[in-house]
């Protein structure tokens, strides 16, 4: 656009105006035939009119702009005319920012070289600084020979346009940066699974480059266990029943590196709702995964021996009693508990312990049928859980491989140790039983075994479930008898063997029943101490033998009063003992303290204390059932010890075993030796009697001199 003479709308245009159109048949270009429709007056009037901008101009510059036109460029109609020199401020400039000058405008290269110039993007900036674009289709307008003489140039505003297209362009550039920099993987997949896209943590996560991944599917990426289940998830989607799907599953790392990934999984649709792709996020939760799969290790496993634990036993068992449903077969569950364990860790120490314990978890899961497990509920316990058992049989037959393969010598950490153990079997007769019935069932039948001596398995039926029932009818009536007043204490003579005088009495208790008579001590001892009752039971016997052992005068002898593990294990024994001493009036040497071997053996820094104090107040702590237990004779040394009661297993062979003689004139000698007294319980017959003075054996006790009785003296 140039200087140029002013021009009215209507006037006089470079293109000559079209001539009256002749007489039919008009011409074939429409533009040639609007002419003789409307005066020119009116299409110029149009023209004015139009939202567009409009501008003609020649080699002189603009001779015609419209209203439209003068808005879009901010200028006036004279201030178009006369833009040499330019407004100040305003400028035109091209799409990149360059300045345009006004002789390269569209309009003014469409009159000079005689091309067309379509939509050629223009920057407008405003003297106020603001900015505006423009698209400027400009044509050149042609004298009758040919030579283009001026130009006609069309503005339209693509300044919101361009905005929205700058935004859109922004968003996508934020877009594809967030993408190439969030740590999760992303990927656009088309229908058939194929990668169309991924950014760069994608190619992290699952070590491939991005140009590797174009011919792959994200099935070739998926664990060969999940592929399956993964396809059918995005078969799920295609069919339309879910938008998007979370899964945790296992991807190839660099198509060999097992890792766990968080995929989701969404569907994108176009505007008919057909499926155009797939976008597909996956996080490595690798660490989280293995984290949480160690603590469930943890919270299922016997941290010693590795083996599943109590939760994850009952576990096993529910499950097998599930399968063992749908297949018609029994599940059998041995419960096997080692014998003697308590003394081997007392006496070789729990490091040894341990050790024994690991050594037997690898025997029996060396022993286990596949599909079987071996499960360590704690302490000595441990359990075997036999899935697709037929019957009982089949039961015992693999109980008793698990003993021979636990009952092999070993040796640990260089001592030779033989683990035997006792196992109870309980099958399940319906697969409805639940799995804590099962196992409780076993453990009452594994009890049994061990009241039949070591080594042993014993099954559970009936008779022992209904004595698993009674226990607990015998915990509830033994509250009961001990409020009402139901236990008595009889008494039994201790005699001295060479003169035959009664020495002293033990102080046995009774439990008269309301219903079953006078029970003695077996059959309700060990639920009293299971259920803590023993300790006030305890306590009663030891008044009740202190009041009637004084109340027989001094000449009667002493009372040796049994004390339960269980009132060793909690503080106050010695307490109790004054106490009893103190209101019957009863001399401390008229009393005796007797203690089984295994309570000798495991008393822990406190029990021991107690015991000492019973020392100190003058009473004899004397150890039952001798012989019986593990033979590790240190605390004979270490404990206030003054005497032993040699158990009457060893008496009842007198006479008959020889063995037994031996065992007997050498735990005689031992409590010569160290010298403390002996007595020897259980004597029944002079035989035995008089063998007993051949060793010269002192002290007996037995039927033979004497049943235990409720009077004292
Ligand atoms: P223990 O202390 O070894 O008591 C000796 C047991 O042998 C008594 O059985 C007694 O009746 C029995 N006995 C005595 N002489 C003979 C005999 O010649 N032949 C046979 N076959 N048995 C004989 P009892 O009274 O049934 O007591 C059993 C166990 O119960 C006792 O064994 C003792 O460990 C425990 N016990 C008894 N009274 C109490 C008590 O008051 N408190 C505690 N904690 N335990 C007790
Ligand atoms: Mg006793
Ligand atoms: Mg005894």
């Amino acid at each position: 656009m140039r200087d140029g003479q002013e021009h009215q709308a209507g006037d006089d245009i470079a293109e000559a105006p079209p001539e009256p159109a002749p007489a039919p048949p008009a011409p074939p270009v429409p533009s040639a035939g609007w002419g003789h429709l409307i005066p020119d007056t009116v299409f110029a009037a149009a023209v004015a009119a139009l939202p567009v901008g409009v501008i003609v101009q020649d080699g002189q510059g603009v001779v015609l702009a419209n209203d439209a036109a003068c808005d879009l460029l901010e200028l006036s109609h004279a201030q178009l005319r006369n833009l040499s020199p330019p407004v100040s401020g305003w400028q035109l400039a091209h799409g990149d920012g360059h300045l345009l000058a006004l002789e390269n405008a569209p309009g003014t290269l469409a009159m000079t070289t005689g091309r067309v110039q379509e939509d050629a993007p223009v920057v407008l900036r405003t003297p106020d600084g603001r900015k505006r674009w423009l698209d400027i289709t400009a044509v050149p307008l042609r004298r009758s020979d040919g030579q283009p003489h001026a130009a006609v140039s069309s503005l339209t505003d693509v300044t919101t346009i361009r905005a929205r297209e700058a935004a859109l362009r922004r968003s996508e550039e934020q877009f594809r940066l967030a993408m190439d920099h969030t740590p999760i993987g992303f990927a656009l997949i088309d229908l058939d699974g194929r990668f169309v896209r991924v950014n760069r943590a994608l190619c992290r996560l699952i070590g491939y480059h991005a140009d590797d991944l174009r011919d792959r599917t994200l099935q070739d990426l998926a664990h060969p266990d999940d592929v399956a289940e993964l396809a059918h998830q995005v078969r799920r989607m295609l069919r339309g029943e879910r938008d998007s799907v979370e899964l945790e599953k296992r991807y190839l790392r660099c198509g060999t590196e097992t890792m766990w990934g968080l995929l989701s999984i969404a569907l994108v649709r176009d505007d008919n709702g057909a499926p155009l792709y797939l976008i597909v996020q996956i996080q490595d939760i690798t660490d989280s995964r293995r984290t949480h799969d160690l603590l469930t290790h943890l919270a299922l496993h016997d941290p010693l021996t590795g083996l599943p634990n109590r939760t994850l036993v009952l576990d096993r068992i529910q499950k097998a009693l599930d399968r063992g449903r749908r297949a018609g077969r029994n599940v059998a569950v041995l419960f096997c508990d080692l014998d003697n364990f308590k003394v081997v860790n007392d006496s070789m120490g729990h490091e040894l312990g341990d050790a024994v314990l690991v050594e037997v978890s690898r025997r029996l899961t060396r022993a286990l049928r596949s599909g079987d497990t071996a499960g360590r509920l704690g302490g000595d316990e441990f359990v075997v859980v036999c899935e697709d058992v037929g019957d009982e049989r089949e039961a015992i037959i693999v109980a008793e491989r698990m003993q021979t393969a636990v009952g092999a010598p070993a040796t640990v950490a260089g001592r030779v140790v033989v683990p035997t153990m006792s196992i109870g079997i309980a099958v399940s007769a319906s697969p409805d039983i639940d799995p804590l019935t099962l196992l409780r069932d076993a453990d009452t039948a594994m009890y049994r075994a061990k009241d039949h001596g070591r080594d042993r398995w014993d099954i559970v039926d009936v008779a022992l479930r209904r004595r698993a029932m009674d226990r607990m009818d015998i915990e509830h009536s033994l509250r009961e008898g001990l409020e009402s007043e139901q236990f008595l204490l009889h008494y039994q003579p201790i005699v001295d063997l060479r003169t035959n005088r009664v020495v002293g009495r033990e102080a046995l208790l009774r439990w008269q029943h309301p219903e079953r008579g006078l029970l003695p001590p077996d059959q309700f001892l060990r639920v009293a101490e299971e259920s803590g009752l023993i300790g006030e039971i305890g306590r009663w016997v030891l008044e009740q033998a202190a009041v009637t052992a004084a109340a027989a005068g001094g000449d009667s002898g002493y009372v040796a009063v049994n004390v339960s593990p269980h009132q060793v294990a909690r503080p106050g024994l010695a307490e109790a003992v004054e106490q009893a001493m103190g209101r019957s009036g009863l001399p401390a040497d008229r009393l005796v303290v007797e203690l089984t071997e295994s309570v000798m053996l495991s008393a822990a820094p406190a029990a021991r204390r107690e015991l000492e104090r019973l020392d100190e107040l003058g009473v004899r702590i004397v150890v039952d059932d001798f012989g019986t237990g593990f033979s590790a004779l240190s605390y004979l040394r270490d404990l206030p010890v003054s005497g032993i009661k040699v158990d009457r297993s060893f008496t009842a062979g007198l006479g008959t075993d020889h063995q037994c003689e031996r065992i007997v004139e050498a735990l005689t000698g031992l409590g010569r030796g160290l010298a403390v007294d002996v007595v020897v319980e259980g004597v029944e017959t002079d035989l035995q009697r008089a063998l007993l003075s051949t060793i010269g054996c002192e002290h007996a006790q037995g039927y033979l001199f004497g049943r235990p009785v409720p009077e004292f003296g």
